[in-house]
């Protein structure tokens, strides 16, 4: 297992599921090119790639980011107080 920070908010859930959906097209297709072949050969399907990712990317943006965690934060130490922000640098 990775010890990357998992933000469970909807952007990065909809982001996790790249990597599978795209997987899953490729497999597809290539199921469609050896069942059919022809019309269905991949060299006519592959632009559904372009499709499936283009679709998730825009789900991701459009999705909520509510809860999102940036990065990977360092482990707040025990007992000391929250950094006081300077009245000059409040936005
Ligand atoms: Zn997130």
């Amino acid at each position: 297992m990775s010890d990357r920070v998992r933000c469970n908010c909807r952007r990065c859930m909809i982001r996790g599921l790249m990597g599978p959906a795209v997987v899953i097209a490729v497999g597809v297709l290539f199921l469609l090119d050896q069942v059919r072949g022809g019309y269905f050969s991949f060299g006519n399907t592959f632009p559904v790639i372009l499709i499936v990712i283009g679709a998730i990317s825009l789900a991701s943006a459009l999705a909520p980011a509510d809860g999102h965690i940036f990065g990977p934060l360092p482990p707040a130490p025990t007992g000391a107080m929250p950094p006081q922000n300077p009245q000059g640098q409040a936005r």
